[in-house]
């Protein structure tokens, strides 16, 4: 199975997981057209997504839902708090309770875990494939026992890295948004996110992607360094970022079509967004 992350940031998310014929996509903060144009840079159509996983009803992250349902006629899952959130449309929605296992074709499957986010009722995501897993988790301001649990040991991590503590407090945005991103329910910050990686990373974690760092208070070598220096001891691996404009490129775990258990390599996306 590949992950290959369309972009991540304030401006839209959105995470693509094949695997041979099967298509699902994490999020869609994006507008039709920019999804149609992300997707195409992959040689996949909207059309042949099986379903999309909403996360949580922030623009960000949902904005774009109903558009695909409309257009494409796409089924979201999502969970009661998201669905109602973002008006989805009920024939064309599947809601989930935390910890459904929710399954799509070619043996990608996808486990939902609260995670704490203010304002909003947000998972993180943990996909499976051939006996492998990836963590997709973005948007919470702390973590809980349960999350370490599911993320420990899996293969792959992508995880956001927000913002650095010294550029936002001295930043320009105005101290009540200050407050409200590095509240329990915000977002993390690089050394957050350095701290919770140091505790579920193990010797089967072979690759890590930094993703949602804001564009106004973090910078990609804040974010690289600052989480490296906190997972020294226990990570060898790769450390790859993902900005907003992807994709970039993809990883992979599990089985890759055919050809038996994936190497875990990188694959850059060579082309630029149009
Ligand atoms: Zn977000
Ligand atoms: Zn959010």
């Amino acid at each position: 199975m590949s992950i290959t992350h369309l972009g991540t940031g304030s401006r839209g998310n959105a995470t693509l997981l094949s695997s041979g014929s099967s298509h699902v996509l994490i999020d869609q903060g994006f507008s039709g057209v920019q999804l149609e144009k992300r997707l195409n840079m992959l040689d996949v159509a909207p059309s042949q997504l099986e379903g999309i996983i909403v996360t949580h009803h922030h623009s960000d992250h949902g904005g774009g839902a109903l558009i695909a349902q409309k257009r494409w006629n796409i089924p979201i899952f999502a969970n009661h708090r998201t669905t109602a959130e973002l008006g989805l449309l009920h024939e064309y929605t599947h809601t989930f309770e935390p910890l459904d296992v929710l399954e799509f074709g070619n043996g990608i499957s996808l486990l939902p875990v609260p995670v704490p986010h203010s304002g909003a009722d947000n998972v993180g995501l943990i996909a499976s494939h051939g006996g492998e897993r990836s963590a997709i988790i973005s948007d919470l301001g702390s973590w809980t026992d349960e999350l370490v649990h599911h993320v420990r040991g899996c293969q792959h991590i992508a995880i956001e890295a927000n913002y650095d503590r010294q550029r936002l407090l001295y930043g320009p945005y105005p101290s009540s948004l200050k407050d409200r991103i590095s509240s329990r329910g915000g977002h993390l910050s690089n050394a957050q996110t350095g701290s919770f990686l140091n505790q579920v990373c193990t010797d089967a974690t072979r690759t890590i992607t930094l993703m949602h760092l804001s564009e106004t208070n973090n910078a990609p070598h804040l974010a690289e360094s600052t989480v490296l220096f906190a997972i020294d001891e226990v990570f060898e691996g790769d450390i790859n970022i993902s900005l907003q404009d992807g994709p970039q490129f993809s990883h992979f775990i599990g089985r890759r079509d055919g050809d038996g258990f994936a190497t875990n390599a990188i694959q850059r996306i060579l082309r630029e967004l149009p």
